[in-house]
Order: structure tokens, then C-alpha cells, then sequence
């Protein structure tokens, strides 16, 4: 039994992150889904709640072959603390997929085997990029699961962006 962890902030869950997913179902038996920066929301980097995005991945993942389970994760200051903090929220796992470069600095300080999956996309399908096109309501949706498309539609999301970037 091979049960991997995939953290990321997912803000919103986009198509590389699931083409990511699909990949990894191949390779182990169970999926960790952690969600990084789970205590922040409502700002223009971290518009989505932990809640949301538990929505988001947990719809585009239905269907997904292997099981898989969405652990929200909240930060903590001290970096050097980090991954006991995430030992201790998650199941028992053998292997951390993320390219993400503090995320591997850390896990391979802690001994834990790190793999980082190929990227898909990148220039169009990172959080920013997408983020930037909801934001200027330019075609985001075909860079998101449609699962996703509806979430952010139900919890009005795009408004919220809109909303939180004015100034007073
Ligand atoms: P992210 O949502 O940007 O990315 C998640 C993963 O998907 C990353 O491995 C990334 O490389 C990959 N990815 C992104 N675009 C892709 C594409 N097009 N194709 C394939 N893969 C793609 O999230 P992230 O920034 O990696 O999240 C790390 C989380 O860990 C953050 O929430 C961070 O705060 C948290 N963290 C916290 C601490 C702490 O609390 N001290 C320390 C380290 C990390």
C-alpha cells in the first residue's frame, strides 16, 4: 500500500493541478490532498476559503480511481516546524509530490522522499495566471475543472475579488 501527499495552495484548483492528480492515481494506492494556507482567505493571492477549495477539489475529483482524502492545513510562523505540523493533520504517507522548492527543502530535511510530478502548462495554468483572468473577467473557466467553474460561480466568487481589491 503506497499513500502519497500532494500539497498546494490551490487558489483555485486548476487544470494542472488535476492533470497532477490523474498522474498520481497511476503511481500509488492512495492520495493525500493537503491544503496549504488553510487559515488565509479573502485576500487577492488567497481568495478562497479552505472550506471552498475543499468544494472545489473534492468535486473534480469525483470519479478519481484511487481514494483520496482533503486535509486543510493551516500555516504555521516557524518553517522549521512545518512538516511535523502536517505529519501530525494527515494520514501516515510515504511520499511527498510537489514542485513547489521550500515544500521539497523541507520534506527531504525530514527524511521524507520527494517527487516532483511534470507541469503542464505552466505559463497558462498556475494559480496567478488564472487568478488574473477571474480577476479582469477574462475567459478563466477552461483553465479550471467545470466542478470548480461552479463553485466559484455558487459562492460568487468573482465578485468577492472584485470586492476585496477596491480601496476605501
Ligand atoms: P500551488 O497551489 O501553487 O501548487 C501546488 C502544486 O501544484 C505545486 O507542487 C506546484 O508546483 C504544482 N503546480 C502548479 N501549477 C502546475 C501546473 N501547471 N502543472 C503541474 N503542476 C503544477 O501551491 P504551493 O505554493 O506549492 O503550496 C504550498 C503550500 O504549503 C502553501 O499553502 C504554503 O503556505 C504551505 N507551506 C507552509 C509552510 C508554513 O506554514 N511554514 C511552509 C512551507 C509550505
Amino acid at each position: 500500500m503506497k499513500r502519497g501527499l500532494y500539497v498546494g495552495r490551490f487558489q483555485p484548483f486548476h487544470n494542472g493541478h488535476k492533470a497532477v492528480i490523474d498522474g498520481l492515481a497511476e503511481e500509488v494506492d492512495e492520495l493525500i490532498i493537503g491544503i496549504g494556507s488553510a487559515d488565509i482567505s479573502h485576500d487577492i493571492r488567497h481568495p478562497f476559503t479552505a472550506g471552498e477549495r475543499v468544494l472545489m477539489i473534492t468535486r473534480a475529483l469525483n470519479g478519481l480511481k484511487i481514494p483520496f482524502y482533503v486535509i486543510p492545513l493551516e500555516d504555521v510562523k516557524r518553517n522549521a516546524l512545518w512538516v511535523a505540523h502536517v505529519k501530525s493533520m494527515v494520514p501516515p504517507f510515504d511520499t511527498v509530490y510537489t514542485s513547489n522548492p521550500l515544500v521539497i527543502q523541507l520534506f527531504k530535511e525530514a527524511g521524507i522522499p520527494v517527487l516532483s510530478p511534470p507541469m503542464y502548462l505552466r505559463e497558462s495554468l498556475s494559480g496567478t495566471a488564472v487568478r488574473k483572468k477571474m480577476y479582469h473577467r477574462e475567459a478563466w473557466e477552461e483553465y479550471v475543472p467545470k466542478e470548480v467553474v461552479s463553485v466559484v460561480r455558487e459562492i460568487h466568487g468573482i465578485e468577492r475579488m472584485q470586492q476585496i481589491s477596491k480601496s476605501d
